[in-house]
């Protein structure tokens, strides 16, 4: 029996469920984690399905998280959803459980949790939990619809990203069939509030972009504060440089508060995790995310990036 096949049977013998994902959550993170409760909760009404991790403000509109206490580990299932690695799970008591699952479509560079079904041919978590559930006959409501839609769509780039695939669409064509308002979703998706439109006119002003389309811009605290956003309202700018034709490969680089950089890579062709990789980081071949501890870091980072995408070119 493989791992994916024993994950329902081993939901089926536990009575209280806690999911965990990734620190500061995106939609396909909170899309699978609170999908996948919602799923086992209308499926299992007697069991006790929970939702642990650090609430998102602006992303508040989608779930909320429960308040979960240690004694609720006692005995439970654990289940991780979208989280490559051990250290960036939400909440570090996932070890409190009586079991572990793993569910991601990251590499699957730390393999942690008794259950490990990884699948990084899958867009999104979200669209691994929507397969999981249509594989598994499970019952499916709006509400479930809603969650992994809209985690589809967030690690798409509403279907704009090489990760989308035949798969991506027959499941979010199926979960299209549940009567949620999909409309409003693609719009809020798609807006962003005053200060991130601003905010994406100082990084096209101040994007500095080489021959070959390596490119790179520097969020300082000073610039954050000026434009009123938080670190975590800096994932809609992300997109923004690959916007421009003549940009490959770009990292926006995030100051902390601590004088740290948050690196935030990503690619339209040319892979670059093994660059993350090197500073801290991993993720996706072609969206991933380092940490760099000076402006010396963040000149060698982006260098490497010229390096990589000067090579693709030649
Ligand atoms: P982000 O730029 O934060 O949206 O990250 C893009 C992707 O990179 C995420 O989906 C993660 O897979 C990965 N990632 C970001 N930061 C890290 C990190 N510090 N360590 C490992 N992977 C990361």
């Amino acid at each position: 029996m493989n791992d994916y096949s024993k994950i329902l049977k081993t939901i089926q013998k536990f009575e209280t469920i806690i999911i965990h994902r990734h620190v500061r959550p995106d939609p396909d993170a909170l899309g699978s984690q609170v999908g996948l409760q919602k799923l086992l909760q209308y499926n299992y009404p007697s069991k006790r399905i929970l939702v642990t991790g650090i609430d998102e403000p602006s992303l508040g509109w989608l779930s909320k998280m429960d308040e979960v206490k240690e004694e609720d580990y006692q005995g439970a299932l654990v289940i991780v959803t979208d989280t490559a690695n051990k250290e960036r799970i939400d909440d570090q008591r996932y070890l409190l459980g009586a079991q572990l699952i793993k569910i991601d479509h990251h590499p699957n560079d730390e393999p942690y949790g008794d259950i490990v079904w990884v699948d990084t041919t899958a867009s999104s978590c979200s669209e691994m939990i929507a397969r999981f559930a249509f594989d598994h006959d499970l019952e499916v409501t709006p509400e479930i619809a809603f969650l992994l839609y809209a985690g589809i769509l967030g690690d798409t780039g509403r279907f704009l990203y090489p990760s989308t695939t035949a798969k991506t669409f027959d499941v979010a064509g199926r979960l299209r069939q549940y009567d949620f308002d999909f409309a409003g979703l693609s719009r809020r998706m798609d807006s962003m509030d005053y200060r991130i439109a601003k905010l994406t006119g100082y990084v096209y002003d101040h994007l500095e972009v080489d021959q070959n389309g390596a490119a790179r811009v520097i969020l300082s605290q000073e610039t954050l504060a000026a434009y009123q956003v938080t670190d975590a309202d800096t994932s809609a700018i992300v997109p923004a440089p690959g916007r421009i034709d003549a940009v490959q490969t770009w990292a926006v680089f995030v100051e902390q508060k601590d004088g740290s950089y948050r690196v935030r890579l990503r690619s339209k062709v040319v892979p670059i995790n093994t660059i993350a990789k090197g500073h801290g980081g991993g993720g996706h071949p072609l969206a991933s995310g380092a940490n760099s501890y000076s402006l010396a870091e963040n000149d060698a980072i982006y260098q490497e990036i010229q390096e990589v995408v000067a090579n693709a070119v030649k």
